[in-house]
């Protein structure tokens, strides 16, 4: 499936924004990524760096050429207005944080084309939250990709009720030419496909060892014995980091906020925070 998209621009270069300005250059597109200030841009500048080196050590095909040319398709902007002016495509990877989004949206409505498609790549606001901000509903969905982009290529594609289905057949055929494996959505879903599935495996698992029914491994190995999966969930967990699901059941029910409690006093109180910190259910090299 072609696409008819040239021009990207994707707003936050942080975790996720860097890796997909990165991986959308990659593919051959023009990008431009914009961040808010010079500071954050030269951060910026260090992350396409390393991601440079890491394609190059884990992406197949990714030699010193492909990585070089992908650096001559990026350019980097704190000008809102230049990242937005001639774009096909906006890609919002800012922090999660809903009145930044539409207030974000707003003004990109005021200075890109009325042609360009926008795109949120929330993990946990629906796009119907900020679909009027956009002052283009029926050009605007969610384009969500998961952390470490060039390894775990899936790219949700969920639009709202108002977002035109040409829209949405367009970002699938952009996400399919920019390696991704696209992943159609068709109604809206807190948590796409991916975290629907995700998050309460995750969640059995916590409840399985904080309530002590049973060890930390074994409830690894079982998931990974009688599924064939490569690692078990609290192996995922100490991969995400432990104080993601801290922060969210930190503020869930009473049930969610006994696990919060049991994994500050057990893990994030010593400083396991999890692969980053060297240690977290399990110890790192
Ligand atoms: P991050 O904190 O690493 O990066 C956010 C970036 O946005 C920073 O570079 C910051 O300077 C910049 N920023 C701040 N205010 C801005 C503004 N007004 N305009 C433009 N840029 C601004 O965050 P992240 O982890 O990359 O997450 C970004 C988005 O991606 C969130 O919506 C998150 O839900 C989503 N996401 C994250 C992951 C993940 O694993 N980290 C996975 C999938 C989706």
């Amino acid at each position: 499936m072609g696409t008819t998209i040239r021009k990207v621009s994707v707003l936050g270069t942080g975790v996720l924004g860097a890796q997909i300005a990165y991986q959308v250059a990659y593919s051959g597109f023009e990008v431009v990524a914009y961040d808010i200030d010079q500071q954050a841009l030269s951060t910026a500048r260090e992350r396409f760096e390393r991601l440079s080196h890491t394609y190059q050590a884990e992406v197949p095909g990714a030699d010193d050429v492909r990585t070089s040319a992908a650096s001559r398709w990026l350019r980097l902007t704190d000008d809102l207005a230049d990242a937005a002016k001639d774009a096909d495509l906006i890609i919002e990877a800012i922090p999660e944080r809903l009145d930044l989004k539409r207030e974000t949206f707003a003004k990109l409505n005021e200075l890109a084309p009325a042609s360009t498609i926008f795109a949120t790549n929330s993990s946990t606001l629906l796009p119907s939250a900020m679909a009027d901000s956009t002052g283009r509903p029926d050009k605007f969905l969610a384009l969500h990709f998961a952390n470490r982009v060039w390894q775990f290529n899936t790219a949700e594609v969920m639009g709202t009720e108002r977002t035109d289905p040409a829209v949405t057949e367009e970002l699938t055929a952009f996400a399919g030419a920019i390696g991704m494996i696209p992943i159609v959505v068709h109604k809206e879903k807190a948590g796409y496909v991916l975290n629907s599935l995700l998050v309460p495996l995750l969640n059995s698992a916590l409840t399985l060892a904080a309530g002590g029914y049973a060890g930390v491994e074994d409830i690894d190995r079982t998931w990974r014995i009688a599924t064939g999966a490569p690692l078990g969930p609290l192996q995922i967990y100490d991969v995400i980091g432990l104080m993601t699901p801290y922060n969210i059941l930190a503020y869930g029910s009473d049930g969610d906020r006994e696990l919060a409690a049991w994994l500050k006093t057990n893990y994030i109180d010593q400083n396991k925070l999890g692969v980053s910190s060297g240690e977290g259910f399990y110890k790192y090299a």
